[in-house]
């Protein structure tokens, strides 16, 4: 819900004018490949965002909406759901195995399927369920020590169980490059990888590289900071 107090209006805290901009910069990158805006969708990325910005992005038409966190998505959109019945929620953070009952409870896409315990985890609860929100791979594409993922090399295995033996929903692949690194090699190789495998969708560029990512293929972009500008400081 819109807190009471309104926001102080400095520029670039109108978020019906940054969607706007972030929209044209999304249909230019597209026209200059030959793409069509509409086959790039923007998830507007609203972790950590005060109520007043994400009542300012559906105001403006803007429907789906990417959180990192179950629990924090949990307490804010059901509520909106009420309001806004038409919108898609997708998971972008880390998903413990425990937490994935809550998690296809509350989210439409899962895009972080990272690992092997998580995708029997998630069949089981779709069998359960009924659910069959359609699933990310997300890939370790800079092949990084810490970072989630599958590593390039093991996605056809990875494939293998969650298409062949798990039936999981997989529509394509997600990845974050590493930071400090130029992106666009990281989009290239996630793009060849999924048409490699016959998956669709890419979900590829957040704020600083969406365009590069548009350009190289990203059928989703996801956009925090360039829609609702700087995220608040993490509560607890
Ligand atoms: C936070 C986050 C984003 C959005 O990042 P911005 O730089 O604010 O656009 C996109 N994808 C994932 C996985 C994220 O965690």
């Amino acid at each position: 819900m819109p807190s009471p107090r309104a926001p102080a209006f400095v520029p670039g805290d109108d978020v019906a004018a940054n969607l706007a901009h972030v929209r044209r910069r999304i249909a230019a990158a597209a026209a200059g490949v030959g793409r069509r805006p509409s086959d790039v969708a923007l998830v507007a990325v609203s972790k950590n965002q005060p109520a007043v910005r994400v009542a300012a992005a559906l105001q403006d038409g803007q429907r789906a909406f990417g959180e990192n966190q179950v629990q924090e998505a949990q307490a804010k959109w059901p509520a909106l759901r009420a309001r806004f019945p038409d919108i898609t929620l997708h998971l972008l953070g880390p998903l413990q195995t425990n937490k994935v009952k809550a998690a296809v409870a509350t989210f439409d896409v899962i895009q972080t399927l990272d690992r092997p315990k998580l995708a029997h985890a998630l069949a089981a609860e779709l069998a359960a369920s009924g659910k069959r929100p359609p699933c990310f791979i997300e890939v370790n594409i800079g092949e990084e020590p810490q970072k989630a993922g599958v590593l390039p090399a093991e996605l056809p295995q990875f494939l293998e169980l969650c298409q062949a033996e798990l039936n999981l929903p997989v529509v394509g692949l997600m990845c974050i490059p590493p930071l400090g690194e130029i992106p666009a090699p990281h989009f290239a190789l996630l793009a060849k990888l999924a048409d490699r495998h016959r998956l669709a969708e890419r979900s590829m560029g957040m704020s600083g590289d969406y365009e590069d990512a548009v350009t190289l293929g990203a059928t989703i972009v996801r956009v925090g900071t360039a829609i609702f500008g700087e995220r608040a400081p993490k509560a607890g």
